[in-house]
């Protein structure tokens, strides 16, 4: 990973901002910047790359020794507020930036006190949208966390018997990404048997699994600090009538949300697309979310493809389109997969069959 390269354009953002330097502390947003994958780490950056500074506490000094060797560095013990005032003074910086979603406002008063004479200008997504666009080496962890998902996939199937739990699956899908070479989880994987799958982010209980049952499977792994997201609804024996047909639906939606993925495109457009055939169909209301959003070193990030979204998607972006149609009482059908954006469309990643399984 370039890591020169992304400091470099973040420096070059921040006369555009109004900034003499830029405090980052997401730490999604620090370990984009630098390759730190500690719990406690800051980046200082300023207007050329050369005066841009790292900051974490004696735990992590090997650590960082070892993960960012080609930054300044410098450790406290435990003030942060401190280390961030000499950071300033040392940089000579006087008008600083800070990210708006990752400063408490504890955190906020604590630096305010400490940098007298420091300006503190409150930032938006800076790095969170030099993120959007992936390199070739963050699309490849992406493939790896997905081809996990796929083998997870494959084989659940197996799994899927009359009376085995939605933990128990839960669990087994753990099991089987971890033992595939996850790092961990993406997240919480959501398993939801029958009339459960009418909850968008069901919770895996210990409902036993009958015949006729939708199962909706919604799960990712971890690679590389990299995640996947992927969602199946499949059958358990013949599914009541009206869910397979909502499976064909969701998966004709899908379908135009994916043909409508390209780079330029607004994420408000190709929501659009997609739920325009869930509501000719007369199922609108059942579609309670958004389309889609970004992933990559977080689970949900930009850009996000919803009404009124005006994120315009940029070749190399990672995202889902997920739409879903959810009966209360009957069950719901969601279909997601994420696609890299092309120039004149995009790829879908990860290689799970799109048709109804029946098992
Ligand atoms: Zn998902
Ligand atoms: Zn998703």
């Amino acid at each position: 990973m370039d890591f020169p390269l992304r400091r470099d354009r973040l420096s070059a953002r921040l006369p555009e901002l109004g900034i003499d330097a830029l405090l980052v502390t997401r730490l999604p947003n620090v370990r984009y910047l630098t390759g730190f994958t500690g719990s406690n780490g800051q980046v200082l950056a300023t207007a050329s790359e050369r005066g841009t500074v790292f900051l974490t506490d004696g735990r992590y000094t090997e650590q960082s020794r070892r993960e960012v060797p080609d930054m300044k560095r410098g450790t406290y013990l435990s003030e942060f507020p401190k280390a961030f005032a000499q950071a300033c003074a040392d940089a000579g910086v006087s008008r600083v930036g800070f990210e708006s979603a990752g400063v408490t406002y504890r955190v906020y008063e604590q630096i305010k006190a400490a940098a007298d004479g420091i300006e503190l200008v409150p930032v938006g997504e800076e790095v969170e949208r030099l993120r959007w666009a992936k390199d070739p080496e963050e699309i490849a962890l992406i493939e790896q966390a997905q081809s996990i998902t796929d083998q997870a996939f494959e084989r659940i199937l197996a799994k899927l018997v009359e009376g085995v739990t939605e933990n128990e699956v839960a669990l087994d899908l753990e099991l089987t990404m971890r033992q595939a070479g996850a790092e961990r989880l993406a997240f919480d994987s959501i398993v939801a048997f029958g009339e459960n799958a009418a909850e968008p982010h069901h919770h895996p209980t210990e409902r036993a699994l009958r015949g006729g049952d939708v199962v909706k499977l919604d799960f990712g792994a971890l690679a590389g600090g990299y995640h996947s997201d992927m969602t199946r609804t499949i059958a358990f024996g013949e599914p009541p009538a009206e869910l397979r047909e909502i499976h064909d639906l969701v998966a004709r939606s899908q379908q135009a949300g994916v043909d409508a993925v390209r780079a330029g495109v607004l994420g408000e457009e190709a929501d659009r697309a997609s739920r325009e055939v869930i509501e000719e169909a007369g199922y609108g209301e059942r579609f309670g979310h958004s389309l889609g959003h970004g992933v990559g070193l977080e689970i949900h990030e930009g850009p996000t493809l919803r009404r009124s979204s005006e994120d315009e998607l940029p070749v190399g972006a990672v995202v889902t389109v997920e739409p879903g149609v959810y009966v209360p009482g009957l069950g719901g059908v969601r279909i997601e997969d994420m696609v890299e954006v092309t120039e004149d469309g995009c790829r879908v990643i990860g290689t799970s069959t799109r048709e109804l399984v029946v098992v």
